[in-house]
């Protein structure tokens, strides 16, 4: 099983947006992008919403017959490790290994020794080919890596094989994700991981690395653009590198997590990716879930009462909300609206409030970060609801398909 050169993972909360979301990649593909969707969704999410890894193959496979989607689509097990995977086996064919809390843990003095010995050679001046400036690396800088990520690595053999002895070999797509920890990886630290992936026999076909700066839930990327727009070049250039030095699978990319929204990089990917004729992956961040608010609100009557009553709850649970997800959101608490604020919007002012639309005054990244978090007051309202969803698809769908396209799709992958 070999993914495409260009996918986009797309989160769906609730698992009623899949054919709005497929949509948007029928759309992109007549426009000239082709981009496979992987529907992906974690443990942690399948745990606060009550649903099951088998929704989302139901939703997928769903969603691909009914808009006759002819080409690959993917079912992505996302973040997972060792104590939950058996969840995942028969939903997923894409299986996120989840190894950040590995990192920074030392592997045995062996094998670190060993490690460093085999990687010699590479201890001097390093050219990569479509990088400029070549690296230099000491045989310190390849002990510090393998301190660093050679236990992280090692583990993430281990979920591999566990998967592999239960689905078979080539059954299923690799991705290796580090992406949430606190210290971003440099592209010679991504260098050693890429080769311990290698000894470790594992085919990964995706790698999540932690980029330079923030990448707040639903929200811009906030850090200094043009470093990250030289890391992640030099990223790609670095994989390829990887590939035919290490022998890693020929396809291997880049993913992007927590990569919806981030408007100010797209430039700076798309750019990239052509320049080098790379592949990526982009992770979206659950936020067609936001759009459903902003359909719920635009639609009016009981829509636009359940937008409310869902900010009023999320208000009053913030600490509760908010603690899950501390590193990955940045609120303002005197930013935002108190309910009889809220209570006084028309559905046009809460979707002002709610849609990343940075050029609108209205627009409040505060609110906005509040309510991605607040999808479990969404939850345990229950069939309420999902009877929202149901009466008013269609102004929802809208926004779930535009988003996708406009915002996401047409600047990372058509530039
Ligand atoms: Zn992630």
């Amino acid at each position: 099983m070999t993914l495409e050169k260009y996918s986009l993972g797309i989160g769906d909360r609730f698992a009623r947006q899949g054919k709005a979301q497929l949509r948007a990649l029928l759309q992109a593909k007549a426009l000239g992008a082709n981009v496979v969707p992987v529907w992906n969704k974690s443990h942690r999410e399948h745990t606060i919403i009550g649903t099951a890894p088998a929704d989302v193959r139901a939703e997928a496979d769903a969603a691909v017959a009914a808009l006759a989607w002819t080409d690959a689509y993917y079912v992505d097990a996302d973040h997972i490790g060792l104590k939950n995977v058996d969840l995942f086996l028969d939903a997923s064919d894409f299986f996120t290994l989840d190894v950040a809390d590995f990192t920074g843990q030392s592997a045995s003095e062996h094998d670190i020794r060993g490690f460093v010995d085999r990687h010699r050679r590479y201890v001097g001046e390093l050219s990569v080919p479509g990088i400029a400036t070549g690296f230099a690396i000491t045989a310190e800088c390849v002990e510090v890596a393998a301190r660093k990520y050679l236990l992280a690595v090692q583990e993430a053999g281990r979920i591999y094989r566990h998967v592999e002895s239960a689905k078979g070999a080539g059954s299923f797509v690799t991705e290796v994700s580090m992406d949430e920890t606190d210290q971003p990886q440099t592209p010679v630290e991504l260098l050693f991981i890429l080769s311990a992936l290698a000894e470790e026999d594992l085919p990964a076909q995706t790698i999540a690395p932690k980029f330079t700066g923030r990448f707040n839930k639903g929200v811009d990327y906030v850090g200094d653009v043009a470093q990250f727009a030289k890391e992640f070049e030099e990223d790609v250039a670095l994989l390829r590198f990887a590939i035919g030095e290490f022998g890693l699978p020929a396809n291997l990319k880049l993913s992007v997590h927590s990569g919806s929204d981030k408007f100010s990089i797209y430039g700076a990917m798309n750019q990239a990716i052509r320049r080098h004729d790379a592949g990526l992956h982009l992770k979206t961040a659950g936020t067609t879930w936001l759009e459903e608010l902003i359909g719920l609100a635009l639609a009016g009557g009981d829509g636009l009462r359940i937008a409310r009553d869902v900010y009023r709850s999320a208000l009053d649970r913030f600490d509760e909300l908010c603690g899950p997800y501390a590193a990955v959101i940045d609120i303002d608490p005197a930013g935002l609206p108190s309910p009889a604020e809220v209570a006084g919007w028309g559905g046009e002012e809460y979707a002002a409030a709610l849609r990343h639309d940075q050029s609108c005054a209205a627009y409040n990244p505060s609110f906005r970060q509040l309510l991605h978090v607040g999808y479990k007051v969404a939850a345990e309202l229950g069939v309420r609801y999902l009877d929202a969803l149901a009466e008013f698809e269609g102004v929802i769908a809208a926004n779930v398909t535009e988003n996708i396209l406009e915002q996401h799709v047409k600047p990372v992958f058509l530039g």
